[in-house]
C-alpha cells in the first residue's frame, strides 16, 4: 500500500496529474519552489495571490490548474505586443491558446468565441480593456472558465510605477465569475502593493505565495556618471557577444544611443512609444529572434519580456524607484546564467528627478511619496557595503549574508574624510544667499572667473576661491553625496538652486565629521567567459554547439518564432552533454515534452548523429 505518509509531495489527489502534466507537455522533471503548493491551492478552488521574482517560473502556476480543472483558463495581461508569443510558446507545447485585444478582426473574435463555447480552448489571453468590456464579459460568461490569472497585478498599484486604470476595474470579475478562482501574479510587490493587490482586486481570503525575490546570478554595479556614452560602450565592450537592455530616460536620449552605439558597430535597436507600431513590433521581433542584439529603450520596452538569455541590463540614468529598478534589472538572467546589472547616474539625475517631481502639479501626498521612493533609491546607489541585502530587505527580506556578487562586496569602495571640503560648499552656498545652482556654485569654489562671477561680482564673496584643491568632478561627487545625506537640497522654487537644510547647521558648526565614498572611474568588470553566451562552452565542443544552434534558428525561421521557444540554451547544452541517439534519451532532456519532440525532436538528432559521425 502506498505511505502517503513517504509521499507528503503527491498527497493532493490531483498530484500526480499536475506532474505528469509537467512532465509530458513542458518537459520539465519537477516541481520548483512553491509551483506545487500554488497549483493545489487554485485546483481546489482558492483564490491564490503569487509573488514571485521573475524568472522562478509563475507561468506554470497557473497554466497547469487552467488545464485540470475543467473549462477555460483565462489570462489577464496587459502586454498586447507579447501576446502573440504568449501563446505561439504554448502552442509549442500543444497547449490550445488564444488571445483576444484589438489587434484582432471581428471575424477572428467569433471564431474564437465560437472555439470557447465549444471547449476546444485551454487558455485564452486577454487584455484588461477587453475583458472589462460588459459584451465580453457577458459572452464569456457562457463560457466554461476553470481560472482566471491576473499577470503583473501590481498594475493596479495607483502609486505603483506601472498603474494601469483597467486593472482596477478587474474586481468586478468577482461578480461574473462567484465561482472561479482567481489568482493574481506579480514579480513586483513591496508588503504594501500585496495588501493593495489582495485589496483592490477584492479576492476571498487568498493563499499567499512568497518566494525569495533574491535573483543570486545577477551581478548588481553602480558607477557615477561621468561620459556617460563612453562608459557605456566600455561596458558593452566586455559584453561584446551577448543581448541586453540599455534603458534611457527620453526618446532624445534613446536614438542618439542607439546611433552612436551603432556607430560603432553594435547592433543596437531603438525603442520607445514614438516610433510607429510596426517598427517597435520590428525592433522588438529582432530583439526576440537574433542574437546579439543591443536594445537601447525607454521603459516602455520591456514588461513581460520572456526573453530567457537578456545578459545585462543598463540603466544611463536613475530609475523611478526601488521597484522600478528591480523590475527593470529583472529582465536580465531569467535563464539563471551570469548576469548584469550595471548603473550610470550623477549629480544630474539627481537634479532632472527632484525638479520633476517638484513641478509637477500632483497632490501633495503623492510628490511626497515620490521623493522618499528617490530617496530610498539614492540611498542605495551611495552604499558602500553589499547592494543586495538592503534590495531584499526593501522587499520584505531582512536577512541575509554579503552577496559576493556586486561591485561593493567584490570591490569594497573607498572612503575620504570630507568635513572640511563638505563645510566650504555649505558656506559658499550660504553666501550665495542659496539662489544659484550647481555650476556656478562649483566655480566660485574652484575660484574660476566665468561670464557669471563676473556679472554677480562673485569674486568678492569669501568664499571665491577657497576651494581649489578639488577638481569639478570631485566637487559635483560631494554635491552628490551632501543631497543624497540630507544636508542640502534643490529648490525647485528657485530654478533648480542649491539650498541649505536644517541639518546643515551641525556640519557647518564643525559638530559634525563626514565620511564619504571615493568615487572612482569605472569599476573593473569581470570579462565574461569565452565560448558563446557565456554558458561556458568548450573549444572541442565549439562545433557541435554552434550545428545545435544553427538546426534552431532554422527551425525557428521556418516556424516564425523565437529561437528559444524552440528550446532553450540549457536544453541544447543538456544535448551536448547527454548524447541523446533515440526519441526516448531525447524525452528525458529538460524542455523536452511530447509535442516539441515530435515536431523537432528528428532533427536535433540528425544535428547530433552527424556530429559523432564527424569525429569517429
Ligand atoms: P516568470 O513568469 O516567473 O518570470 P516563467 O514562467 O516565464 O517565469 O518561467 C521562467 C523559466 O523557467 C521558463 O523558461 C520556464 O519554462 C522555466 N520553468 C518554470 N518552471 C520550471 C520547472 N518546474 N522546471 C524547469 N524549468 C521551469
Ligand atoms: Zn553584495
Amino acid at each position: 500500500m502506498l505511505n502517503t505518509d513517504n509521499h507528503p509531495k503527491n498527497s493532493h489527489p490531483a498530484a500526480n496529474h499536475a506532474l505528469s502534466l509537467l512532465q509530458h507537455t513542458y518537459g520539465y522533471d519537477d516541481f520548483r519552489g512553491e509551483q506545487q503548493a500554488v497549483i493545489e491551492a487554485a485546483i481546489d478552488g482558492h483564490d491564490t495571490l503569487v509573488l514571485m521574482p521573475t524568472g522562478a517560473g509563475k507561468s506554470i502556476c497557473y497554466q497547469i490548474p487552467a488545464l485540470l480543472r475543467q473549462g477555460t483558463g483565462i489570462v489577464i495581461s496587459p502586454l498586447i505586443a507579447l501576446m502573440q508569443d504568449q501563446v505561439d510558446a504554448l502552442l509549442q507545447l500543444g497547449v490550445r491558446a488564444a488571445f483576444l485585444n484589438s489587434t484582432l478582426s471581428g471575424e477572428q473574435q467569433q471564431l474564437i468565441r465560437r472555439q470557447m463555447q465549444q471547449g476546444d480552448i485551454d487558455l485564452i489571453y486577454v487584455a484588461p480593456e477587453r475583458i472589462n468590456q460588459p459584451a465580453t464579459l457577458n459572452w464569456l460568461c457562457d463560457c466554461a472558465i476553470s481560472l482566471i490569472a491576473i499577470d503583473e497585478a501590481h498594475c493596479v498599484s495607483q502609486w505603483g510605477h506601472d498603474f494601469r486604470q483597467d486593472y482596477l476595474l478587474l474586481n468586478q470579475l468577482k461578480q461574473y465569475f462567484p465561482t472561479v478562482p482567481r489568482m493574481a501574479l506579480t514579480a513586483t510587490a513591496t508588503l504594501v502593493t500585496r495588501s493593495e493587490i489582495a485589496l483592490r482586486l477584492e479576492l476571498e481570503q487568498p493563499k499567499t505565495f512568497v518566494t525569495s525575490f533574491d535573483r543570486p546570478n545577477i551581478h548588481y554595479t553602480v558607477s557615477q556618471k561621468s561620459e556617460p556614452k563612453k562608459q557605456l560602450l566600455r561596458f558593452l565592450t566586455a559584453h561584446r557577444e551577448e543581448s541586453g537592455i540599455v534603458y534611457c530616460l527620453s526618446r532624445k536620449q534613446v536614438e542618439s544611443t542607439a546611433i552612436f552605439l551603432s556607430d560603432r558597430g553594435l547592433t543596437a535597436l531603438p525603442y520607445h512609444a514614438g516610433l510607429s507600431a510596426d517598427q517597435r513590433k520590428h525592433n522588438q521581433s529582432r530583439f526576440l529572434r537574433e542574437e546579439q542584439i543591443i536594445m537601447v529603450a525607454t521603459v516602455a520596452f520591456g514588461m513581460g519580456i520572456d526573453k530567457p538569455d537578456v545578459r545585462f541590463v543598463v540603466h544611463m540614468n536613475l530609475p523611478k524607484s526601488m521597484e522600478a529598478y528591480y523590475q527593470e534589472t529583472g529582465r536580465a538572467g531569467r535563464d539563471g546564467n551570469a548576469a548584469y546589472a550595471h548603473m550610470i547616474y550623477g549629480l544630474e539625475d539627481i537634479v532632472q528627478l527632484s525638479q520633476f517631481i517638484d513641478r509637477s502639479d500632483a497632490a501633495l501626498e503623492f510628490k511626497r511619496n515620490e521623493k522618499q521612493k528617490l530617496d530610498t533609491l539614492l540611498g542605495w546607489c551611495e552604499l558602500t557595503d553589499c547592494r543586495r541585502l538592503p534590495l531584499l530587505a526593501y522587499f520584505g527580506e531582512p536577512d541575509g549574508n554579503a552577496c559576493g556578487n556586486c561591485d561593493n562586496c567584490m570591490k569594497p569602495p573607498e572612503t575620504w574624510d570630507a568635513t572640511e571640503p563638505a563645510r566650504k560648499l555649505l558656506s559658499c552656498i550660504y553666501r550665495l544667499d542659496q539662489r544659484f545652482g550647481v555650476m556656478h556654485t562649483i566655480d566660485v569654489l574652484r575660484g574660476k572667473a566665468s561670464e557669471k562671477v563676473e556679472q554677480f561680482g562673485h569674486a568678492q564673496l569669501s568664499t571665491f576661491g577657497i576651494g581649489a584643491e578639488l577638481s569639478q568632478n570631485q566637487w559635483r561627487s560631494l554635491v552628490r553625496q551632501l543631497i543624497v545625506r540630507g544636508f542640502i537640497f534643490v529648490n525647485a522654487d528657485r530654478y533648480g538652486a542649491l539650498a541649505l537644510t536644517d541639518s546643515a547647521r551641525s556640519l557647518l558648526k564643525g559638530e559634525l565629521a563626514l565620511q564619504l565614498r571615493k568615487d572612482t572611474a569605472q569599476p573593473k568588470l569581470k570579462q565574461p567567459k569565452s565560448g558563446s553566451k557565456g554558458s561556458g562552452v568548450s573549444p572541442e565542443d565549439e562545433t557541435l554547439w554552434n550545428n545545435l544552434r544553427e538546426c534552431r534558428k532554422a527551425l525557428a525561421d521556418q516556424f516564425n518564432i523565437p529561437p528559444y521557444m524552440i528550446f532553450h540554451d540549457a536544453t541544447l547544452m543538456e544535448m551536448m552533454e547527454l548524447h541523446p541517439t533515440t526519441q526516448s534519451d531525447m524525452l528525458k532532456l529538460n524542455g523536452v515534452g511530447d509535442a516539441k519532440l515530435e515536431k523537432y525532436g528528428s532533427a536535433f538528432l540528425e544535428v547530433l548523429a552527424d556530429h559523432i559521425h564527424a569525429v569517429s
